[in-house]
C-alpha cells in the first residue's frame, strides 16, 4: 500500500489543514486514490472537502474503537478523494484516550483494510502535541510539518522536532520527517524571505524546495468546500500544491513495506524548481 503522512506542527494557523485538502486533491488529480483522516475537532478538513461537520462515523468513533478508519471512509467532493470526517466529541478523545488499555495506538490499530483501497493517507492533526496528534504520529509512516514564512517561525518547531524524536524512539521506529513545509510565503516581504533562507540554513534539505505561496484563492477555496486545485486550477496555490505532490512522491513513494520506504528521503531528491515563484 501507499504511505500513510501525518501533517503536523502543534501551532495553530500554520497551514497543516490547508495542505491535507489541497495536497491531497494535487494527489487525486495525479491519478492515487487518497484518503484524508481528519483528526482536528474543528473539522476544517471535512468541511473543506465538502462534507458536513459531525458526519458520522467520525475519526473520533475511530479512536474510541467503534469503527475503523476503512469502515468510515467516505467519498468526498472531489475524485479519488475519500475523508474520514472530523467531529467535534474529538474534544473529548484528549481525557478518554488515557483511559485506554493502549491510549498511542488506537488510530494505528483501527485503521482496518485500507491497504487495497488507498494510494496515500494524509493525517489533518489538531494544532496540539497531546494524545490525538501522537496517534497520528504512531499511524503514519512520514511527517509534514507546515511552517508559516513569518517571524518566530523556528519557535516551536525545535519543540516539534523533540517530540517525533521521542514517539520514534518509544512507539515507532520507522517515522520518518517527510520534510518541512514553507507555507504562506509572501514573495514580495523581505521577512518571508529571511524566514525560508532561516529554514533552509538550520535544516537543509528537510525543507521541501516547493513553497507554498500566500494567496487569495487558497483562502476562497475552503468557503466553497473544495480544494483549490478545483476552485482555479491554474492559479498559483494549485499548481503549488501539485508541484509539492510531485516532489513527495520524488521523494519516495515507495511502498510502505518495498524499496524507498526507509531511505533518507531528505537525500533522495534533487530537482531544481520553486513552485512559489512559478505562475
Ligand atoms: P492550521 O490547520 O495549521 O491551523 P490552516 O490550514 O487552517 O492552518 O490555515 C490557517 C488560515 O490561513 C486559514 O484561514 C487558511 O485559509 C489560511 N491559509 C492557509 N494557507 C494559505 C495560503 N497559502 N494562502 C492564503 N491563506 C492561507
Ligand atoms: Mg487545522
Amino acid at each position: 500500500m501507499g504511505l500513510i503522512y501525518a501533517i503536523a506542527n502543534q501551532k495553530g494557523g500554520v497551514g497543516k489543514t490547508t495542505t491535507a485538502v489541497n495536497l491531497g486533491a494535487a494527489f487525486a488529480r495525479l491519478g492515487k486514490r487518497v484518503l484524508v483522516i481528519d483528526l482536528d475537532q474543528q473539522c476544517n478538513a471535512t468541511v473543506g472537502l465538502g462534507l458536513d461537520k459531525d458526519d458520522q462515523p467520525s475519526t473520533y468513533d475511530v479512536l474510541s474503537g467503534e469503527t475503523t478508519i476503512a469502515e468510515a471512509a467516505k467519498a468526498a467532493g472531489p475524485d479519488n478523494l475519500w475523508v474520514v470526517p472530523a467531529s467535534r466529541d474529538l474534544a473529548g478523545s484528549v481525557v478518554e484516550l488515557p483511559r485506554l488499555e493502549r491510549p498511542n495506538f488506537q488510530l494505528r490499530d483501527h485503521m482496518g483494510e485500507i491497504d487495497d483501497h488507498f494510494d496515500v493517507v494524509l493525517i489533518d492533526c489538531p494544532p496540539a502535541l497531546g494524545p490525538v496528534t501522537v496517534n497520528a504520529l504512531v499511524a503514519a509512516d512520514r511527517v509534514i510539518v507546515p511552517v508559516q514564512a513569518e517571524y518566530l517561525a523556528l519557535e516551536g518547531l525545535v519543540e516539534f522536532l523533540d517530540t517525533l524524536s521521542t514517539v520514534r524512539r518509544e512507539m515507532n521506529p520507522t517515522l520518518e520527517l517527510a520534510g518541512v513545509l514553507v507555507t504562506m510565503h509572501d514573495e514580495r516581504t523581505r521577512l518571508a524571505q529571511d524566514v525560508e533562507r532561516e529554514l533552509r540554513d538550520h535544516f537543509s534539505e528537510t525543507v521541501f524546495r516547493t513553497v507554498i505561496p500566500r494567496t487569495v484563492r487558497v483562502a476562497e477555496a475552503p468557503s466553497y468546500g473544495i480544494p483549490v486545485t478545483d476552485y482555479s486550477p491554474s492559479s498559483r496555490g494549485s499548481t503549488a500544491y501539485i508541484a509539492l505532490a510531485e516532489e513527495v512522491i520524488s521523494r519516495g513513494s515507495a511502498s510502505r513495506h518495498g524499496p524507498g520506504a526507509r531511505g533518507d528521503p531528505a537525500r533522495e531528491r534533487d530537482r531544481p524548481g520553486h513552485a512559489g515563484a512559478a505562475g
